[in-house]
């Protein structure tokens, strides 16, 4: 039986590179001079202790980490972020977090906070159905804020911020969840950046945190052990078992990032390239295709688009499957079209979707007036 991959435009879990599974294809019965698999070895042992600090040193070089920045490698998802954001940096300093809610899973992180600590959300994007972002005049910030939390990329509604807000003297807290290591980040401006691994930089599973050191004292010492920031530091994240499998596989997904993309400044052009092939194909359709974020909040990650009816969209992912472009459905929420194209989409697979935008627009454009 010959196995065909397709263009997968999952949300997440998501494609990885094609390099990353090959070797993670010739490492699965046995790791070389090991002689067992990564799934079947002690998470304290040399071979994997290798494998957390190679992890660590390629993420650092790779997203210019400075040396006070500690790096966690934690299980639970970005939800868990969610709760042990506000639980590490918020509870009991008497101080409130600010949130600017640009889609949904801000509005889900700002919930999970609320059940911990004060908030104040200095911005709500809900009134356009999150389709931009604030200007810098648009928020004002509580400047004793515990700190501020954004989403730089909302998967569910495709607004990424171009560059992250300003905070000031304020902790700068971002969940990254779908746009860590697609492109360079100020590291430095940020006192807090966690990530989930299943779009960018691995299996589902595994989720980054980047956190300041000094931000490491203010939790209390009366959280659980898993739930504390200080404790998964103290133990370099090995407080538990951590998911030895996800750390391996995101070690191969930042030395394919190092070694064949280059960098990250190279990734993000690919992918602002990329997502170029589509918005241009949207804009050019004379309202067919709508667009569901501003112009200049799209995301390089997400496409997301509305076709002009229920019927079109249905004809439009059945069509699409036949190609071989599949998962293309837009969240339950938001409905329409939402193409993921993370760093692994390789190029010809979003001119594949380009193509078939083209030719479905041709086909079907006279509809456009009838159904609109
Ligand atoms: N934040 C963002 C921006 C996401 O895209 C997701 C997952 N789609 C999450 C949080 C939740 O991640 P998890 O399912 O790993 O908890």
């Amino acid at each position: 039986m010959t196995t065909v991959r397709v263009y997968n435009f999952s949300p997440g879990p998501a494609v990885l590179p094609l390099p990353v599974l090959e070797h993670i294809q010739r490492d699965m019965l046995a790791l070389p001079d090991v002689g067992s698999s990564i799934l079947e070895i002690s998470h304290r042992g040399p071979a994997f202790l290798d494998i957390l600090e190679r992890a660590k040193l390629d993420l650092r070089r790779l997203l210019s980490i400075p040396d006070n920045y500690r790096i966690l490698f934690l299980q639970g998802g970005a939800r868990l972020q969610f709760a042990m954001v506000p639980l590490n940096l918020l509870r009991e300093t008497g101080l409130s977090a600010n949130f600017l809610l640009t889609g949904s899973w801000g509005v889900k992180a700002l919930a999970e906070a609320r059940h911990i600590g004060s908030v104040r959300v200095v911005w709500d994007g809900g009134s356009s159905d999150f389709d931009r972002l604030p200007t810098e005049t648009e928020f004002h910030l509580d400047p004793e804020a515990a700190y501020l939390h954004f989403t730089s990329n909302e998967t569910i509604q495709g607004v990424q911020f171009p560059v992250a807000p300003q905070s000031r003297n304020v902790p700068l807290v971002c969940d990254a969840s779908s746009d860590f290591l697609s492109r360079p980040i100020p590291v430095h401006e940020f006192g807090l950046v966690y990530a989930c691994a299943q779009k960018n930089a691995g299996p589902a599973g595994l989720t980054i945190v980047l956190i300041r050191e000094d931000l490491l004292d203010r939790g209390s010492d009366d959280l659980p052990g898993y739930l504390s920031y200080r404790e998964h530091a103290k133990n370099d994240s090995l407080y538990n078992t951590p998911p030895t499998f996800g750390v391996y596989v995101a070690g191969l997904v930042a030395r394919w990032l190092l070694e064949e993309v280059g960098n990250l400044d190279k990734m993000s052009q690919i992918n602002s390239e990329k997502s170029q092939l589509l918005y241009h194909v949207i804009d050019e359709s004379q309202g067919f295709y709508r667009g569901h974020a501003q112009p200049d909040c799209r995301s390089m990650m997400n496409v997301t688009f509305h076709l002009p009816s229920e019927e079109l969209q249905s004809e439009f992912l059945k069509q699409a499957k036949q190609r071989r472009l599949h998962n293309l459905k837009g969240h339950r929420s938001v409905g329409g079209i939402r193409a993921s194209i993370y760093n692994a989409m390789p190029r010809e697979g979003v001119l594949a979707l380009r193509i078939f935008m083209e030719e479905f627009l041709e086909q079907n454009c006279d509809r456009l007036k009838t159904e609109d």
